[in-house]
């Protein structure tokens, strides 16, 4: 591990890394929260991401584009027929499967309401359990393809 050049002129202190599970003891200004290796790039921790708003408002698309290009989607949620654009990134596999209005948890619940689902309602609160259990075993080394792009349109 190296030490950062700044180490002279900056108050390093005994810092643990946030990164969930790591917890290493490293030595930093105020500000770091992580250790030299979680503050690469990869490891960066965007906005809810957390795992189960990867599974549940989002869907896994594997595709083999190179380049970006513009697809058009249908909203997942029951007697919606929205559909809305989505920009494939290569190499990201992680995209919203609701229309931009529906990724609101409470309008999804609304929603279903209104087209008397309750039962889908109870089903999406069923899957979300599921699917965080899941996650918390399948994440981890994959991590890195789980960056999720926040309000594409
Ligand atoms: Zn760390
Ligand atoms: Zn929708």
């Amino acid at each position: 591990m190296q030490l950062p050049k700044s180490r002279r002129r900056q108050k390093l202190r005994e810092k643990k890394c946030q990164y969930p599970g790591c917890g290493k003891i490293f030595f930093g200004i105020h500000i770091s929260k992580y250790c030299p290796e979680h503050r690469q790039d990869r490891y960066r921790i965007r906005k809810r991401t957390k795992p189960e708003d990867v599974n549940i408002k989002n869907q896994t698309f594997k595709h083999n584009y190179t380049e970006v290009v513009t697809m058009v989607m249908n909203c997942a949620l029951e007697g919606c027929d929205h559909q809305f654009e989505v920009k494939i990134y290569p190499r990201q596999y992680i995209y919203p499967k609701y229309c931009p209005e529906h990724r609101n948890e409470y309008k999804r619940v609304r929603h279903l309401q209104v087209i008397g689902r309750e039962d889908l309602i109870e089903q999406m609160k069923l899957e979300g359990e599921s699917f965080e259990l899941e996650s918390a075993i399948t994440t981890g080394a994959h991590s890195e393809d789980l960056d999720v792009i926040e309000d594409v349109a």
